[in-house]
């Protein structure tokens, strides 16, 4: 143990607090890379190399947490394991790469900020299942984990489905933005970010744990206030874009 069980439940609330507190920042504040980018947050950095920076972190204090620690590790803990590094994987070593513009810069700060919310979510899920858990075999077949599974796949398929629509948009060396249509689209102007949220969100479910919620809690806080960004730009961008689509959430929001 590094930390006792007490210190290590007192970080998480104060973790999970701050998650609070920046939801609403993030609705005045929008973070300035991708559309949104500008050149007052400091130096700009290539936006492939930026998305991997970003990201390794997580998977790395994950790792070394979960093969260190003593927790035992069956089989519910190593899926959970995986799925968290399947998605990871896609997002570190595929998605920066199939995204269109060579150029594409990210302000340094946004990588730093990211590095450090990577650090904290990779220390909170990778000390919880490397040290503190302990899911029996059942876990398995708990309602928990099976709808927890279902939610993440759609989730994930949600996800990528509508990065690679975004993306294909340029296809034949067109740069710039245009109007994305079909799948989830139809209703929401970011299902990439809806199928993130629905994701972890499943992941939760399956886990059942505090730290595993702060993430979901952590998602939607960031990814709610960037979806209402992306829509408020596409009204703005686009005279004729379709009125009856909603920003992340179909029907509702
Ligand atoms: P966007 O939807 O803004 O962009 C995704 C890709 O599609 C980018 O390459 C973008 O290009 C391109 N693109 C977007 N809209 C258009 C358009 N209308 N026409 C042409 N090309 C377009 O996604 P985000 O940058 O907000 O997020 C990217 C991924 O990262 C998502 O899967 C998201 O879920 C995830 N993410 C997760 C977070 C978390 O907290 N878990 C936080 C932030 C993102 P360009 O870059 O040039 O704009």
């Amino acid at each position: 143990m590094i930390i006792s069980h007490h210190t290590y439940f007192i970080l998480l609330y104060c973790w999970m607090g701050i998650a609070v507190i920046t939801m609403p920042i993030l609705f005045k504040v929008t973070p300035p890379y991708g559309r949104h980018v500008k050149d007052n947050w400091g130096p700009l950095v290539n936006s492939r190399l930026g998305w991997v920076l970003m990201e390794l972190p997580v998977v790395v204090v994950f790792s070394w947490l979960f093969f260190t620690g003593d927790a035992p590790k069956t089989l519910p803990v190593y899926l959970l394991y995986i799925l968290f590094m399947l998605h990871y994987v896609q997002r570190i070593f595929i998605f920066p790469f199939l995204m269109k513009g060579r150029n594409k810069k990210m302000p340094l700060t946004i990588i730093l900020l990211a590095v450090v919310f990577n650090l904290f979510n990779g220390f909170f899920n990778g000390y919880w299942f490397g040290y503190l858990s302990d899911y029996s075999m059942n876990w398995v077949t708990d309602w928990r984990f099976i709808l927890g599974a279902v939610l993440f796949f759609s989730g994930i398929y949600v996800n990528i489905s509508s990065d690679q629509k975004l993306i294909k948009l340029r296809k034949g060396g067109k740069t710039g933005y245009y109007i994305p249509y079909g799948g989830m689209f139809r209703y929401i102007s970011s299902p990439n970010l809806f199928g993130e949220i629905v994701e972890w969100l499943g992941w939760a479910l399956m886990s059942w744990c505090l730290p595993a919620f702060s993430f979901a809690l952590w998602t939607l806080a960031n990814l709610v206030p960037r979806a209402k960004d992306h829509h408020r730009w596409y009204h703005k961008r686009f005279e004729n874009y379709p009125d009856e689509r909603k920003a992340v959430i179909p029907f509702l929001f």
